[in-house]
This record gives C-alpha cells, structure tokens and sequence, in this order.
C-alpha cells in the first residue's frame, strides 16, 4: 500500500518512495515529475482537476485489463462532456490498455506542465 503524497495540499497517494528525500516518503507520479518550485502550482491544478483523477481512479478500481468498451465509452463520454475530447478513448482502434496510459500521462502533463504535451488537434464537437 501507498501513503498519501508528501507535497503539502496534494490529495493524491503516493505512487513511488522517494528515498533520496529521506527514508520512504512517497510522491505522487504529477509530483515525482515536477521541479520542487513547482510543486504548489501542480498542487492547486490537481485540485482543479480532481475530476479527472476521479475517472483515472475508476478505470483502475475496475481493473485495466478488465475494462470493457461500455466502460471506455462511459468514461469518454465524461471527458468529452467537459471539454475534453482528445483525452477521450479513440476507440476500437486503440487498445483500451493504451488509452488509459494516454489518458494517464495526459493528465499527468497536464497539471505538471499546466497543458498536455504533444496533443493533436482535438476533436471538435458539434453542439454543446
Ligand atoms: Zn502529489
């Protein structure tokens, strides 16, 4: 089991121990990305968007490998919703496997950059 994230404020668990920090601390994987200076910054954007988290965390609870395409689906439903569709799973073209890492490492760029690196042309929508 993992503790909670040594960055002050941060609501997520800990994913690696940091063991150059001191004997066993654990750091989330947005903070084990970040430069410590920014570390409040990626604090308060995690906050922001805690939503986010809460989907990744679905997609783990069910189980990566037992994911379904309702569920992809479900999910991507959610992101398209708020606005962001190039997160969202391409489909059956894409392993589901893949699009959480995506998803994941998306979300990660995202609060430790403050935008997602690399992303392509989003997939506009036609109404709201
Ligand atoms: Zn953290």
């Amino acid at each position: 089991m993992s503790a909670s994230c040594i960055a002050r404020g941060c609501p997520l668990r800990g994913s690696a121990s940091n063991s150059t920090r001191g004997g066993g601390r654990w750091v989330c994987s947005a903070h084990r990305r970040a430069q410590p200076w920014t570390w409040p910054a990626v604090t308060a954007r995690i906050r922001t968007h805690g939503w986010l988290f809460d989907l990744l965390g679905r997609c783990y609870e069910i189980g990566i490998m037992e994911l379904s395409a309702d569920d992809g689906l479900r999910v991507s439903a959610a992101l398209t919703d708020r606005g962001l569709p190039s997160l969202a799973w391409r489909g059956h073209d894409e392993p589901l496997q893949e699009w959480v890492r995506r998803f994941e490492g998306s979300l990660i760029d995202l609060v430790v950059h403050g935008r997602v690196i690399g992303s392509t042309t989003s997939v506009s929508r036609a109404a709201a």
